[in-house]
């Protein structure tokens, strides 16, 4: 269960739904989206439980401990090539000096014996370097015959030696609380000897469609009735986050239904998502179940496509309920939700990654809402960025999306956009 602390949630500015018509792009009342994402991301903190997991299993997971290094890594000073070793020393300043070759050092087979003058060990990529030598030449380097080897002039002494603790003293943190464990640090713990790590529990999302028109795939469609295509791309955001996922299906539009869903999830869950049923028309009906379970405020924000969306607390679980078109689901969860779990799983969340591209069109926009356009981006003859709309941008056309790579973002202040203006966009790769 939620271990999160009950925070209080203030009232957006605007708190009537319907107060102005949807069309109109520039709704002094509605909440600007980083707004809204930083009243969200205020309200939260992550999941207080842990767990120790066997390294493997701890991939995407988010380390809870700050992890020192027990050694030095690496652990003995070593060569970083395959050649020999040698003594600054004896390196010409001019001309060329010849070495005899005395033994030779394999990794994981050290040469104990410390080289003494005119001498020299021939070495492999990763084995400690002798005692007496601080050097290591590269095989190419030298010219050698039988155990004779002769060295030119122009060697830096210390060159291609890695030293022991060089990556990593021992006592240094190596891996931080709150990084999560990607393929690197995977790599870098077991480079430590790390069988096990503290990681985070993961949080557990429950989520649910409303609308008494949707079925679920592999149904067959009465008259009226659509798809439930949002519980799906919701499976997928949420899945790639690594979280503990609930799926509660369809809850028809009846208030008993719903709250036995709200009470199911809150009690599962650490974070409800939902969808559909807070536009104008439902939100009322909606609003009073969740007046009664919980604490939850319906902003309008000033964003296309998503305006109408819920945040706040069922019982002891972050309720975010959004919208039910389709790509508003998408736009809305990117923005607000999967921030808000990143931060609920003990990840440092942020506005998601942008780049600069160049519009290969026009785009109409209205200030006072950031819009987000379903694009593609794509590389010109000159190497230059350009980013082109994917197709209609209706909140419901997910083919649109799922021909898009990336969002233009429009922000809350711009206005129209002219062909050749540099545009501010969010790869979908950055977003998953
Ligand atoms: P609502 O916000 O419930 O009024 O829904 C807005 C629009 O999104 C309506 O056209 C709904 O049919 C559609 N919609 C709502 N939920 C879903 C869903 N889970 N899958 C597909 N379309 C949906
Ligand atoms: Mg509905």
């Amino acid at each position: 269960m939620s271990t999160t602390a009950k925070s209080s949630i203030h009232t957006a500015a605007s708190a009537a739904p319907g107060a102005a018509s949807c069309r109109s792009g520039a709704d002094p009342q509605s909440l600007p989206v980083d707004a809204a994402r930083e009243r969200i991301l205020a309200a939260l903190s992550p999941v207080a439980d842990n767990q120790m997991l066997p390294l493997r299993a701890a991939l995407g997971r988010v380390l809870a401990e700050e992890v020192l290094s027990p050694i030095d890594v690496p652990a003995h000073t070593n060569s970083a090539v395959d050649g020999y070793a040698v003594s600054a020393a004896e390196l010409p300043a001019a001309g060329t000096t010849e070495l005899r070759v005395v033994a030779t050092a394999r990794a994981g087979h050290p040469v104990e014996r410390s080289i003494g003058p005119g001498e020299c060990v021939q070495i492999m990529t990763g084995a400690p370097m002798p005692p007496g030598a601080d050097t290591a030449l590269m095989q190419e380097d030298v010219q050698r015959s039988g155990d004779i080897i002769v060295v030119n002039a122009g060697h830096r002494g210390g060159e291609n030696v890695r030293r022991a603790g060089e990556d990593l003293a021992a006592g240094q943190p190596a891996v931080h609380a709150g990084q999560r464990l990607m393929p690197a640090q995977l790599g870098l713990l077991a480079s430590l000897g790390r069988a096990e790590v503290r990681v985070r529990r993961r949080p557990r999302v429950a989520f649910f469609s409303t609308g008494d028109e949707l079925r679920s795939v592999g149904q067959p469609l009465g008259p009226g009735e659509i798809y439930d295509s949002n519980r799906y791309s919701l499976h997928g955001m949420i899945s790639r986050l690594d979280m503990d996922i609930l799926d509660l299906g369809v809850v028809t539009d009846h208030p008993e239904r719903l709250r036995e869903a709200l009470r199911t999830a809150a009690r599962e869950a650490d974070a409800i998502v939902t969808s559909g049923g807070v536009s104008v028309g439902e939100a009322d009906y909606i609003k009073q179940i969740l007046a009664e379970l919980g604490e939850v405020d319906f902003w309008k924000i000033a964003m296309k496509p998503g305006r109408p969306f819920a945040f706040g607390r069922v019982d002891d679980a972050w309720f975010f309920g959004l919208p039910g078109n389709p790509v508003a689901v998408m736009v809305t969860f990117y923005q607000f939700v999967q921030p808000a779990l990143e931060r609920l799983a003990g990840r440092s969340p942020g506005a998601p990654p942008t780049l600069q591209a160049i519009a290969a069109e026009p785009l109409r926009k209205k200030p006072g809402r950031t819009e987000f356009v379903r694009a593609v981006l794509e590389t010109d003859a000159d190497g230059r960025r350009r980013v082109r709309p994917s197709g209609p941008q209706g909140s419901g056309i997910l083919r649109s999306m799922s021909e898009a790579d990336c969002f233009i973002v429009l922000g809350h202040d711009s206005g129209p956009v002219a062909d050749g203006d540099v545009v501010e966009v969010q790869p979908f790769a950055g977003l998953v």
